[in-house]
């Protein structure tokens, strides 16, 4: 089998800096042999990224803005992709977003519009992006989004995203039904905390990883570059029976009790 991912190109959302799942992501990928497409928020996070992506040696990468709350922004994002690119193989869905005053205390105390916004970011974004990337994996592909045991569980002060993220899994389960016969496959990785710039977010991320350390069966966190792997397994061919599914890459601390 062919593992190496040359003359393949795949989306991936969501880098914001050199600590992003996304780049970890993007760096596994492009090691494969992938070319690569970057999608940003604004403008803000776009000098980042092509810094970031200027450090890949090799093939050029490509460039949108694309925030996802706007749908016309992704329908032209996919539309200028497949005018500049033709086809594309895959796509990372590696964005989230929560006010950060709900990702502490009580879920009790969740406000209507923060409901709505991390819903409107962390979940339902994949089911826009997915069904404007679509006419552009006629030969097939492969769509990964990233989640968290917080939408299985309950994990203290992770309240609204949790739920988001329990609505991102669902979606991506209905998402892998609609496109199988498409030859699209629909997948999360479910990974363990990361410090990066969006789990700074959430109130005592420290003591998060203090109890990886002691209770995973890895005891220790998982890196960057261990997502990123997965996620070539879920680009490559190796994964082509996989669809629908979760896999956890978090030490196996989700398999632990107590
Ligand atoms: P990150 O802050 O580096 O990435 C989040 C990205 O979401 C950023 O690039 C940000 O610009 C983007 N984003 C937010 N609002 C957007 C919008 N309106 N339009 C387009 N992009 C937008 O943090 P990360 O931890 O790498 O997060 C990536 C994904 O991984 C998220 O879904 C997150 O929930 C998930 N995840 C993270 C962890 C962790 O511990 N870091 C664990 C499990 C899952």
């Amino acid at each position: 089998m062919n593992l190496s991912l040359e003359g393949r190109t795949y989306v991936v959302m969501g880098v914001a800096n050199k600590r992003s799942i996304a780049w970890g992501i993007a760096r596994s990928l492009h090691e494969a042999g992938a070319r690569l497409i970057f999608t940003y928020a604004s403008e803000r996070f776009g000098k980042s990224v092509k810094e970031l992506a200027g450090t890949l040696e090799g093939q050029e990468s490509l460039f949108y803005e694309c925030d996802v709350t706007n749908d016309e922004a992704i329908i032209h994002t996919f539309e200028q992709i497949q005018q500049d690119v033709g086809v594309i193989h895959g796509l990372a869905h590696c964005i989230a977003f929560a006010n950060r005053e709900e990702l502490k205390g009580e879920f009790l105390n969740t406000s209507r519009d923060g409901f709505l916004t991390a819903h409107n970011i962390s979940s339902y974004s994949l089911t826009a992006v997915a069904r404007a990337a679509q006419p552009l994996m006629g030969e097939g592909g492969s769509i990964l989004t990233m989640t968290y045991l917080g939408g299985e569980q309950v994990v203290e002060n992770y309240n609204i995203m949790g739920v988001a993220k329990a609505s991102l899994d669902a979606s991506m389960k209905y998402l892998a039904n609609d496109l199988g016969k498409h030859n699209i496959r629909v997948n999360a990785i479910s990974a363990g905390p990361i410090r990066t710039l969006s789990a700074k977010g959430v109130s005592d991320f420290n003591k998060v990883i203090e109890e990886i350390e002691r209770r995973a069966p890895l005891h220790r966190p998982v890196t960057q570059e261990e997502v990123g792997d997965t996620a070539y397994y879920l680009m490559s061919d190796l994964s082509r029976g996989v669809t629908g599914e979760v896999i956890h890459v978090d030490g196996g601390f989700s398999i632990v009790a107590y």
